[in-house]
């Protein structure tokens, strides 16, 4: 097959044709298949069924003597803070283990700067006349939906494949006082499955910013989710950005919610002592404490940080398998045509597929015609404006790998026939 450019009109015309009986065929299906989300298949949620009987009846105090079932201990459980502060690269005293979802001290956070202000902050960000962040995209959605709630602008970077381009970085956050954060997702991002470099982290904490209160929500959602080998150890952000002189400029956030339960994991919360006196100030007045017999089943049945891994090898070996089919049909199918790239993911939950510039919108909606629900166009941008509309995020990991492989088949009848009309309406 030819690359779908190099097609005279007459060659596309065939082409288009062929793929309209491909289409409607799929069509007749009356397919029913879901790729928006990217939630852990059944199979994974049972791996931590253990769960579900842990602490047992009669254990209820943790290693210090607390009574779980109690209130108090805004800090959450110190073993199962040692546990994930041994992931996650971070002191035990500077982590905190909240309830189950990391999105929602993000929400806080930016909530408390807001009305309060930050430790460093010369007044509340609501007082302020503009607030501006630095989203690198393709990037996550909800973080995006947190930002545009607020009406903070959103200023949009280059994501590159290890990590945010940071010429454009450095150049707007020292010139410009009202951009106050970053959005980060530093391993196997959403969707793109970047991984920050040592250097691109050192140059985030470290450079400087026109605002004294700057602040990197370093989302660290994938810590732990290789989808090949092992997942390399976290760099310390915190320690790095101390010696950079900026102690609290990370914040930095994490969650069981893809290693147990996504709806009844801990999330992670982890900050300079300033920032987390800050947060437990505030947090203080809406919680008398976190739910800690969860947290003491979480580190019951994980023991170490050696379980935490060896747990998310059994996730790997499960979700593995259904990337690389993804993959296979993504390469058999539009290799040839050249009418789009993918990311070929280490770890994480997503496939962020490029179609052709102006096609993502069109491809999206015929495979919503063909009973195939992706991910909205342009949600992986701020506002949902992709200004190409070129990407689109697979969520690999709920469908069975049958529903997977009908899908993506799908999937990539509707990119060539996308394609071809496209290249159809624009003749050379
Ligand atoms: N951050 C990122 C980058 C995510 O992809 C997700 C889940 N899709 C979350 C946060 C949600 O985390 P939680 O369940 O802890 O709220």
């Amino acid at each position: 097959m030819s690359t779908y450019v190099s097609l005279s009109q007459t060659e596309l015309a065939d082409v288009h044709a062929k793929l309209t009986e491909l289409f409607e065929t799929l069509k007749a299906q009356g397919l029913k298949l879901d790729l928006t989300r990217g939630k852990p298949a059944p199979d994974q949620l049972d791996l931590s069924n253990a769960l579900l009987a842990l602490p047992g009846e009669g254990d209820y105090r943790a290693a210090d003597g607390t009574d779980t079932r109690n209130y108090g201990g805004l800090a959450g459980l110190p073993e199962l803070r040692a546990i994930f502060g041994e992931l996650l690269g971070i002191p035990v005293s500077n982590l905190y283990a909240q309830n189950n979802s990391s999105l929602e001290i993000m929400h806080r956070l930016i909530t408390l700067a807001w009305i309060h202000g930050t430790v460093d902050g010369e007044r509340p960000w609501g007082a302020e006349e503009s607030v501006k962040f630095l989203c690198p995209a393709p990037g996550y959605d909800r973080h995006f939906a947190i930002t545009a709630e607020f009406g903070i602008e959103m200023i949009v970077v280059p994501l590159n494949p290890d990590g945010p381009d940071m010429a454009v970085v450095k150049d707007l956050v020292a010139n410009d006082p009202s951009i106050k954060g970053i959005w980060t997702v530093p391993k196997y991002a959403n969707p793109t499955g970047a991984v920050y470099s040592e250097e691109v982290t050192r140059e985030l904490v470290s450079m400087p910013t026109a605002a004294p209160d700057f602040r990197i929500f370093w989302d660290d959602a994938y810590a732990v989710h290789p989808l090949v080998g092992d997942a390399p150890s976290d760099p310390d952000v915190l320690g790095m950005a101390a010696e950079a002189g900026h102690a609290n400029r990370p914040y930095v956030l994490a969650s069981t919610s893809k290693i147990t339960f996504a709806g009844a994991g801990v999330s992670f919360f982890g900050a300079s002592t300033e920032n987390l006196a800050w947060y437990g100030k505030y947090t203080g007045l809406t919680s008398i404490g976190p739910d800690k017999v969860n947290q003491l089943r979480h580190a019951r049945f994980f023991g170490d940080a050696e379980g935490v891994r060896a747990h998310m090898r059994k996730h790997r070996d499960l979700i593995a398998p259904k990337f690389a089919r993804v993959l296979e049909i993504l390469e058999a199918r539009l290799g040839a045509a050249k009418v789009a790239s993918w990311s070929e993911p280490t770890g994480g939950y997503f496939i962020s597929l490029d179609v052709l510039d102006g096609t993502a919108k069109r491809t999206i909606a015929l495979a919503k015609e063909a009973g195939i629900a992706l991910t909205a166009a342009g949600a992986t941008f701020p506002h949902g404006k992709d200004p190409h509309d070129s990407n689109i995020r697979l969520a690999p990991t709920f469908p069975s790998i049958d529903e997977l492989e009908t899908a993506m088949d799908g999937v990539a009848t509707c990119v060539l026939l996308a394609s071809a009309e496209k290249l159809m309406s624009q003749p050379e």
